[in-house]
């Protein structure tokens, strides 16, 4: 059992989906989180008073933008201030949007980079300094089979993602002797709002119904045919933060029922 009792997490996208399931997973082993994402104030305050409740933690809540640069060294400085450091630092964030790349909207491709791959560099780049001074961190990025592999019709996801395996490697190398890790956790189709929401476009792009979505694209390209679910992610995430992973740097680990074994 990982304990990580003392120690601070700031994850970003975390009020939905694989994030919600990162927070809630390392608050139960006992860090203090700084949630990020977008919602609601209700939706917001029901997951970070439940964390709390549930899990005997501290949780506060960053607004940041991850599209601007100043919001996100303000997260990571939410956390130093509230709890004292920032050890932790999961790179979640994300959208998607699917469309043939000659009718792609261009502003579509300037959030995807922004929010999928520089979000991650701006939060990287405000949490290392900390992280060198007390000799320990994790930093987790969550890539994704199109990290490995590309699909039609979703170039600047496949694009940012790509961006994101060779960042974590970069950073992996730079901070090899400061006991800092750096990996990528790459799901293949986890059944969230991100997967739900890109379903409508997938039946124009390719003219199927839902359920062909369902079967013939999405778990078309996984041989187990099932999707991976929120808290088979956020267990590799939490193995990451052990001492028995100090040596795993620079990683890519696949969760996605064969699919990049193909
Ligand atoms: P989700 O839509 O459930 O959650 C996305 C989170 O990002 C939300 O909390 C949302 O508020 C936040 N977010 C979006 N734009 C933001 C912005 N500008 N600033 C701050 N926060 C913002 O999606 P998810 O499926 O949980 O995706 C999480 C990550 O996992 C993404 O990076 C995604 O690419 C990746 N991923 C998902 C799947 C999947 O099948 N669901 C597969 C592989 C990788």
């Amino acid at each position: 059992m990982v304990s990580l009792t003392g120690k601070t997490a700031v994850i970003t996208g975390s009020t939905s989906g694989i994030g919600l399931a990162y927070a809630r997973a390392m608050a139960k082993a006992g860090a203090n989180i700084v949630l990020n994402g977008m919602g609601t104030p209700a939706e917001i305050e029901k997951e970070r008073s439940g964390i709390e409740s549930d899990f005997k933690v501290k949780a506060v809540h960053s607004p940041a933008d991850m599209t601007k640069p100043a919001e996100i060294a303000e997260m990571v400085a939410l956390g130093d201030k509230t709890f004292g450091s920032v050890d932790i630092l999961v790179n979640n964030a994300g959208i998607q949007f699917v469309s043939p790349v000659e009718e792609f909207p261009i502003d579509k491709w300037d959030a995807i980079i922004a929010i999928n791959l520089s979000s991650a560099f701006h939060a990287i780049r405000a949490a290392v300094p900390g992280m060198k001074q007390r000799g320990w961190g994790r930093i987790i990025n969550t890539a994704s089979a199109h990290s490995l592999v590309a699909s039609p019709f979703k170039s600047a996801y496949v694009a940012a993602k790509h961006g994101i395996a060779g960042l974590t490697k970069t950073v992996a190398l730079e901070l090899a002797t400061d006991k800092i890790t750096c990996n990528a956790i790459s799901p293949g189709y986890v059944w969230t709002p991100l997967v739900e929401r890109q379903i409508p476009d997938t039946m124009k792009a390719r003219n199927m119904t839902k359920e062909q979505v369902i079967k013939d694209v999405m778990l078309e390209a996984q041989p187990t045919k099932e999707f991976v679910t929120v808290e088979q992610v956020a267990a590799m995430a939490l193995y990451l933060c052990s001492d028995e992973a100090s040596q795993i740097t620079g990683a890519n680990f696949s969760i996605d029922g064969g699919w990049t074994a193909k």
